[in-house]
């Protein structure tokens, strides 16, 4: 064996993003004690640029230490506790998983089922929780990785409001690539992910918990059944005046990476993050639907960040997908769920969302479909991108 050299590739999948090469420098920076008084400056500094990327001004915010499952699982096990019942609106795999989580914590989920690649129908989440007034929570994904579908935070979350129960928002794929707003969206608990539009290397989840949440944790009748995710306990280490003291070994390096990718965002600014990401999606639209490809969701509701597009039977998916990676070091995303082997579900996250990727994208992907026997003008298509960006 020798020492592991990944080939080069462009990520356009629907996660792990392309790397801004800042932030794999900060990576490879020596790694420090994780109680040492300079490390703990920084992740004071991490909790007040995660407060920026959220809005929000809640004190508990921080990033936890595993993927946006366990940011999933830290806001379902330290809110609910058994016998609760939860409110889920289901219209993709995600909110599945968040079934999966209630159900693991002794509560009981009460399903709103949507179709996959609509947006939560507000309508029929409010008809739920009027039929159940003692839910606790309502709980939902902003941006649904699976088929690329937007919803109304801010509608869903005012029901929350009118039914006096909490709003849980999934924003694994939502934060830095389209406007979320913690604060004044009332947004009481709060999950996302460092790998996808931040950019940032896999395996952390920032969690933000308004006041109100959080009371609700320190009330808990009984114990967090999970033991490392308890943020009672995690808060003695991430907690603004708490005497730091040792819960687990923090992911040091990682952090710094985190840091990192969130002061790149700052500097951009939030407005100008979404804007670029609205921009480069027009494009990447504008020649993919020249090249005779069908967009899954309708055209308000879709996430510029993933784009999900169905092709006709007689392309091979699998044909199309290797061709990419192996000729043009291009990753892009196949279904998932019930639209496994129907659709492509293609990136523009973060550091990928630029001009370059959408237009390797359209003649990467317009030259293979051709192979494929369909009929797609790949000049034309990388015109129409063009257009997107001269206009
Ligand atoms: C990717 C994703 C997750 C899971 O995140 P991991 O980091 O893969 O654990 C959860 N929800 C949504 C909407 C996602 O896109």
């Amino acid at each position: 064996m020798k020492s592991f050299h990944p080939p080069v590739r462009t990520l356009m999948g629907p996660g792990p993003s392309d790397v801004n090469p800042r932030i794999l420098e900060a990576l490879s920076r020596p790694t420090i004690g994780h109680l040492d008084p300079a490390f703990i400056q920084m992740m004071d500094e991490i909790k007040q640029l995660l407060q920026y990327a959220f809005k929000t001004e809640n004190e508990l915010t921080m990033p936890v230490s595993a993927p946006g499952s366990a940011g999933m699982e830290t806001v379902f096990v330290n809110l609910i506790e058994r016998g609760d019942k939860v409110i889920i609106c289901q219209n993709g795999v995600f909110g599945g998983r968040m079934k999966e989580n209630v159900e693991r914590c002794g509560a009981e989920a009460i399903m709103v089922e949507d179709p996959w690649g609509s947006t939560i129908d507000i309508d029929k989440a409010e008809q739920a929780m009027s039929d159940n007034l003692d839910a606790k929570a309502i709980a939902f994904v902003h941006a649904e990785t699976s088929t690329g579908a937007c919803s109304d935070v801010q509608a869903l979350c005012g029901l929350a409001a009118k039914y006096d129960c909490l709003s849980i928002v999934d924003a694994v794929t939502s934060l830095g690539g389209i406007e979320l707003q913690v604060d004044n969206w009332d947004i009481d608990a709060i999950y996302s992910g460092t790998q996808k539009c931040l950019s940032c290397v896999p395996g952390l989840s920032p969690v933000s918990f308004s006041e109100r949440a959080a009371e609700e944790i320190r009330q808990r009748k009984t114990k967090v059944q999970s033991w490392f995710l308890d943020l009672n306990l995690v808060m003695g280490y991430w907690g603004r005046d708490a005497k730091r003291s040792y819960h687990h070994t923090a992911p040091v390096n990682s952090l710094y990476a985190l840091h990192e990718s969130l002061l790149i965002l700052q500097e951009e600014g939030l407005q100008n993050a979404w804007n670029r990401h609205a921009l480069n999606h027009e494009a990447l639209a504008a020649g993919l639907e020249s090249l005779g490809l069908k967009f899954v969701v309708d055209k308000e509701y879709r996430l510029p960040q993933l784009n999900a597009v169905s092709f006709p039977d007689s392309v091979d998916d699998v044909a199309v997908r290797t061709a990419l990676l192996n000729d043009y070091n291009l990753e892009i995303g196949s279904g998932l769920g019930v639209l496994a082997g129907s659709v492509w579900r293609i990136g523009l996250m973060g550091y990928a969302s630029n001009k370059k990727n959408v237009l390797l994208c359209i003649s990467a992907l317009g030259n293979v479909l051709a192979t494929q026997g369909m009929q797609a003008d790949v000049s034309k298509a990388v015109v129409a991108a063009e257009a997107v960006y001269s206009a």
